[in-house]
């Protein structure tokens, strides 16, 4: 475990989190990276004897440090934007493993991904296509495409998070997809090489992963019928995790599933988990400023908000609150809801949980590697949190503090 107690005190591997608090302050996120290696070492290991590519979904965590690590065990990347690619560059990823993925893609960011030399831009609509031939013209090059299909499954998550649904705005539509990569074929300045598709997020089932890789089977066929070879697969991710009392099929139980149901085939199978990677991987610390009672429970107000960590407010998330200090037996515990400054009644990080708090005491809140720190804003005017990085008994500071200065730093106060 890559978060547990030791003689009394929560720690991230090695350290406590208590020496984290008072070396970098509060609130502050920390990641284990035991855990994201583990994580990716389990995806790799479940394609074992496969042509296949673990690419990271960048927007579930973008921190250099992380993308790094995941450069260096040998994943590629799934991004949606021009700045995504940018920090995979700058934290020395593999261009020829990014696949750029989003409906809204400007003329700027496919250029930046055609001069960078990307493995694939995922495309998502007839107008994109007609955009993408037109720059890779100017540029005199071939863009590599796929396009994502919308195989219309039902993920059976939240509809915040569900996007293979017929009436969403991502994807190409099912019946669409065969004219459009005849058109595609045509085109002198593409190049396809691919096919992709995204379900949904936090999947706890594999039978509708694994009916959408059915589906892209049957779309790949009637392709290559058609004298269009593709050079990969991309499933996309979405594979859930354990807030609470969830129980998320392994990676491998995942995979499986879905080369079953692709049957035996030449092309490269992706994959572009985002959370399954890093959210087990992250904490939230932060510190009980006051207590206070109201009626039957009491208010804990915390140093992190819905600024810091938006999962809460948005989608009425579940993660786990532990105090760092760990609970003596027998002692009293009482209903509180954890809450942040921020003026807004939305900005409750946990409802309802018991706990012995004490106004100073470190709470750690559980499973904040992912869409925790990449959704943080500057809501209330509040500095965003520090970000250090566990390996063994050693901790690294990999993202400072921002200071209320630099929040300001790009606004003029006009004199008059
Ligand atoms: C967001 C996204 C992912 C990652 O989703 P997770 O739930 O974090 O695994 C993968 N692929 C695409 C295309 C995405 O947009």
């Amino acid at each position: 475990m890559a978060f547990a107690y030791r003689a009394g005190q929560l720690c991230a591997e090695d350290v406590a989190l208590e020496d984290l608090a008072r070396r970098y302050g509060t609130p502050c996120y920390v990641y284990a990276q035991s855990a994201i290696e583990r994580a990716y070492r389990e995806f790799a290991a479940a394609f074992e004897g496969r042509r296949a590519l673990v690419a990271y979904s960048v927007k579930a965590n973008a921190n250099l440090a992380v993308l790094a690590l995941m450069a260096r065990l040998g994943a590629g990347f799934d991004i949606v934007s021009g700045g995504e690619l940018a920090r995979v560059a700058a934290a020395g990823g593999a261009m020829d493993k990014v696949l750029f993925s989003g409906v809204g893609k400007r003329e700027s960011e496919i250029a930046q991904a055609l001069a960078a030399g990307v493995l694939c831009l995922n495309l998502e609509s007839e107008a994109e296509l007609a955009r993408v031939e037109a720059v890779a013209a100017r540029l005199g090059v071939r863009a590599p495409i796929a396009f994502r299909v919308n195989p219309d499954v039902d993920p059976r998550t939240h509809p915040y998070i569900a996007t293979g649904l017929r009436d969403n705005k991502f994807g190409v539509a099912w019946d669409d997809a065969l004219r459009l990569y005849r058109q595609a074929a045509r085109l002198p300045h593409v190049r396809v090489v691919g096919i992709g598709c995204h379900i949904g997020s936090q999947l706890l089932d594999v039978a509708p992963f694994a009916e959408a890789a059915a589906r892209l089977r049957a779309l790949v066929e009637a392709l290559a019928a058609d004298g269009i070879a593709l050079s990969h697969i991309d499933l996309g991710g979405g594979f859930g995790v354990r807030y609470r009392d969830e129980a998320p099929p392994s990676p491998a139980e995942f995979v499986r599933a879905a080369l079953e149901a692709l049957g035996p085939r030449a092309e490269t199978i992706v994959v572009d988990p985002g959370r399954a990677l890093v959210g087990a991987a992250g904490v939230l610390l932060t510190r009980i400023e006051y207590v206070k009672p109201a009626g039957a429970k009491n208010f804990v107000v915390v140093d992190a908000a819905m600024n810091d960590l938006l999962r809460p407010a948005l989608y009425g998330a579940w993660h786990e609150v532990l105090p760092v200090r760990e609970p003596r037996a027998g002692e009293t515990l009482t209903v509180c809801d954890v809450v942040g400054p921020v003026c807004e009644s939305a900005d409750v990080l946990a409802r309802e949980r018991r706990l012995a708090p004490r106004a100073g005491d470190l709470l750690a809140i559980m499973t904040a590697g992912a869409y925790g720190m990449a959704m943080s804003s500057n809501y209330n005017t509040r500095p965003r949190p520090a970000e250090v990085m566990v390996s063994g008994a050693t901790a690294r500071l990999v993202r400072r503090r921002e200071t209320v200065e630099e929040l300001f730093a790009h606004e003029v106060a006009l004199a008059c």
